[in-house]
C-alpha cells in the first residue's frame, strides 16, 4: 500500500502541523504554595505534609511570597505582562491524589498574559513563539503503583508533592513541526534555569509538557481539530509523539475520516499515542473564585 510507504517528510509537503504547548514548571521555592511544608523531591512519602496541603477541614491557605516572585521572574523573562490583579480559582475534580477535591489554580484572571520566547528560525534569524498566558497553581500528590511489598494489591498516595507551586505556561498555536516544539522547550528551559525559577528536572517531574496538535492542508488558514497528548516526559518524547500523532491524523483524514477532539496518552514503549478520554471542557471543572484567598495584587 502506497500510504504505508509515505514518509513523514512527504506528509509535511501536503499538510501543515499546528502545535501549541502547555508546560508546567515546579517553582524552586523552599516551601509549598500555601503552607510552610518543604518543597523537596525524594523525601520518604508523606513526610512533608500538614493540615493545609492535606485539605483537612478548617485549614486555611496563606500565599507564598517567594512563589509569586519566582512566577513573576519567569513571566518577565518570557516577555509577558504581569497583571496588577489576578484571581485564584478552584478547579474541581475527583482523584485520589487530590485530597481537597479541587486544585487551587487561576482561570479567568491569570498572573501574566501575552509574551514570547525566541527560537532559531530560518537562516539563523530568531522567531517568536507567543505565550498566551502564565498562571500559578498547586501541584497534586502522586500515586505510587510499585516498589512496596503490597504493590501487587494496592496503590499508595504520597502527598509530599501536593501543594507544591507550579506555573503553567501556554503558547499560542505557533509551532509547526516536532523540531519547533523541541527548540521551544529547549529555549524555555534555558530561560527558566537562568532566572532560577525552576530546576526544570524532567526525570523528577519539575518540568512537564502537554502537546496540542492538529493538521491542516498546506495553504489553508482554518485550524483543524486538535488532540491533546499527555505523558510526555522528555523533549525527545515530545518530538516523537508529535511526529506519530501528525502522521496518525493525516492518515485519518486521507481515509475520509475526521479527527476527534480528545486527550491521548503517549506510550513510549509502543511508540504511539492512544485515546485516554474525550476532551474535558472548562465547565466540567466548575471553576469558581477561591473564597479562602484574596485577589492577588502586584504593584
Ligand atoms: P484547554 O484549556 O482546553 O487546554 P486552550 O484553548 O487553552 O485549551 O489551548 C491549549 C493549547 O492548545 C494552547 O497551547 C493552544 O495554542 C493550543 N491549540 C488550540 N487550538 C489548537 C489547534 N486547533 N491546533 C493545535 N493547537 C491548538
Ligand atoms: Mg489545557
Ligand atoms: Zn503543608
Amino acid at each position: 500500500m502506497a500510504s504505508r510507504l509515505t514518509t513523514f517528510q512527504e506528509i509535511l509537503t501536503r499538510y501543515e502541523p499546528v502545535i501549541g504547548l502547555e508546560v508546567h514548571a515546579q517553582l524552586l521555592t523552599r516551601t509549598k504554595l500555601f503552607c510552610s511544608c518543604a518543597n523537596r523531591f525524594g523525601d520518604p512519602p508523606n513526610t512533608n505534609v500538614c493540615p493545609v496541603c492535606l485539605g483537612l477541614p478548617g485549614a486555611l491557605p496563606v500565599l507564598s511570597r517567594e512563589a509569586v516572585t519566582l512566577a513573576m521572574k519567569a513571566a518577565l523573562a518570557t516577555n509577558c505582562t504581569v497583571q496588577e490583579e489576578s484571581i485564584w480559582a478552584r478547579k474541581n475534580y475527583f482523584y485520589p491524589d487530590l485530597p481537597k477535591g479541587y486544585q487551587v489554580s487561576q482561570f479567568e484572571k491569570p498572573l501574566a498574559l501575552e509574551g514570547w520566547v525566541e527560537i532559531p528560525g530560518e537562516g539563523g534569524e530568531a522567531r517568536r513563539v507567543r505565550l498566551q498566558r502564565i498562571h500559578m497553581e498547586e501541584d497534586a500528590g502522586k500515586l505510587l503503583h510499585e516498589g512496596f511489598a503490597w504493590s501487587g494489591e494496592k496503590s499508595g498516595v504520597d502527598f509530599n508533592r501536593g501543594g507544591v507551586p507550579l506555573i503553567e505556561m501556554v503558547t499560542h498555536p505557533d509551532l509547526h513541526s516536532p523540531e519547533d516544539a523541541h527548540e521551544y522547550l529547549t529555549a524555555l528551559k534555558a530561560v527558566l534555569l537562568y532566572v532560577e525559577a525552576s530546576d526544570c528536572n524532567m526525570e523528577e517531574g519539575s518540568l512537564r509538557c502537554d502537546a496540542n496538535v492538529s493538521v491542516r492542508p498546506r495553504g489553508t488558514e482554518t485550524l483543524g481539530t486538535r488532540a491533546e497528548i499527555k505523558n510526555l516526559n522528555s523533549f525527545r518524547h515530545v518530538a516523537k509523539a508529535l511526529e506519530h500523532e501528525i502522521a496518525r491524523q493525516v492518515a485519518v483524514i486521507e481515509a475520509g475520516g475526521e479527527v476527534v477532539q480528545e486527550t491521548r496518552l503517549w506510550n513510549a514503549d509502543r511508540g504511539e499515542t492512544a485515546p485516554m478520554r474525550s476532551k474535558e471542557e472548562a465547565h466540567d471543572y466548575r471553576y469558581f473564585p477561591e473564597p479562602d484567598l484574596p485577589v492577588l495584587r502586584v504593584t
